[in-house]
């Protein structure tokens, strides 16, 4: 039997990588998306019978849930689920915030994860089984300026993390984390070379995140091999962040 996987914000960026990552090794993805349907259904097709495009607003509970049952009818099992979903907002001072960009930040980013493993963990439970990946980021863990929403929302995600895991260990289900440094994906479109190539020489190991970089992480998590590793946040950021 097929290991199963649930990765949301699939279509693009670090989820897209993640899922080429799991179908690589064999696994049944789940690809969630909202918008980007043309690249999720090109990816779906690209990693074959195992994959399954399915749109849903991580936001919206309704729609959560309603992505599960439809996955849970198709494959049967699920073994692990990856939060990856995610949005930043442009850089910019606290006090220009809006109320609206604010709670749709927070929506997407943290509801969205509550969402998402609210839906599977009845499943995981009653099968005593399962693995759990959290997205947050290195600015969660130390705080970035002009990033203070997303800070916020990623720091939540830590916790939210650390707390689950200790609540579901008698399950035999792990929760982790992973917290990556500045990837190169359409979140970081924002940037300029100049900018591009500050970060590069502010991170130690001299180079900018791929999104296979983290892939990698979120992979790791999800083995038989990192059993016994659960409410941890791994760092994915060239040394930039070592907390
Ligand atoms: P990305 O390239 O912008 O891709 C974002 C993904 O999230 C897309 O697949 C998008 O789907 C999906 N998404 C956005 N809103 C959604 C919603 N409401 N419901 C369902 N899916 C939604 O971002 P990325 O760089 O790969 O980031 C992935 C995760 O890593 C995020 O949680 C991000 O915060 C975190 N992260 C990224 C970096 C970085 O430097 N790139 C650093 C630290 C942490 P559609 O295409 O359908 O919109």
């Amino acid at each position: 039997m097929s290991k199963t996987v649930l990765i949301t914000g699939a279509s693009r960026g670090i989820g897209a990588a993640a899922a080429r990552k799991f179908a690589r090794e064999g696994w049944r993805v789940a690809l969630n998306y909202t918008r980007s349907e043309e690249k999720a259904l090109a990816l779906q097709k690209e990693l074959g019978n195992g994959a399954l495009a399915l749109r849903a607003d991580v936001s919206e509970a309704a729609q959560v849930k309603q992505m599960v049952r439809q996955l849970l009818e198709e494959f049967g099992h699920l073994d692990a689920v990856v939060c990856n979903a995610g949005i930043a907002l442009p850089l910019g001072l606290l006090q220009d915030c809006t109320d609206e960009d604010w709670h749709r930040l927070f929506a997407v980013n943290v509801d969205g994860v509550f969402h998402t493993v609210r839906a599977v963990l009845p499943h995981m439970i009653h099968r005593q089984a399962g693995r759990i990946v959290t997205l947050a980021s290195m600015w969660g863990q130390v705080g970035g300026s002009c990033e203070v929403p997303y800070s916020a929302a990623k720091g939540a995600i830590l916790a939210f993390t650390k707390a689950l895991a200790q609540e579901v260990a008698p399950s035999h289900i792990n929760v982790n984390c992973v917290a990556p440094g500045v990837i190169q994906t359409d979140m970081m479109a924002f940037a300029d070379e100049g900018t591009l190539s500050e970060l590069t020489e502010e991170t130690p190991l001299g180079r900018l995140g791929q999104p296979e970089d983290v892939a990698n992480a979120i992979y790791f998590l999800c083995q038989p091999e990192s059993s016994f590793i659960t409410g941890q946040v791994v760092g994915v950021n060239g040394g930039f962040v070592i907390t």
